[in-house]
């Protein structure tokens, strides 16, 4: 559970207002900034990740480098659009046998 740092209420809402993230977690009671929020789809995509990449890594196909790299990126919350690409092409190569 979230709590404000500065009264103690686990009461949040949602702020909408900055252009440059998609909401802050705020406090309702004295309006303290908590943390920024991630977009929906920025969620969605790292569950999707994290499964695609379990399924991966139960697969035999996949070799030593390929698998360590998994492992590695399945520690990740966030990965960086290379990372993302060498994920694709691996489980490109997987989905082709
Ligand atoms: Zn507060």
């Amino acid at each position: 559970m979230t709590k404000c740092t500065r009264c103690g209420s686990s009461l949040t809402y949602k702020d909408f207002s900055n252009e440059r993230h998609y909401a802050a977690l705020r406090c309702s009671k004295c309006d303290k900034f908590i943390k920024w929020l991630p977009k929906p789809e920025t969620i969605l995509k790292n569950s999707q990740n994290n499964e695609l990449i379990q399924k991966l890594l139960e697969s035999s196909i996949i070799n030593d480098w390929e698998r360590k790299f998994l492992e590695n990126i399945r520690e990740n919350k966030k990965l960086s659009p290379k990372q993302q690409d060498c994920l694709k092409s691996i489980s490109q190569k997987v989905s082709d046998i």
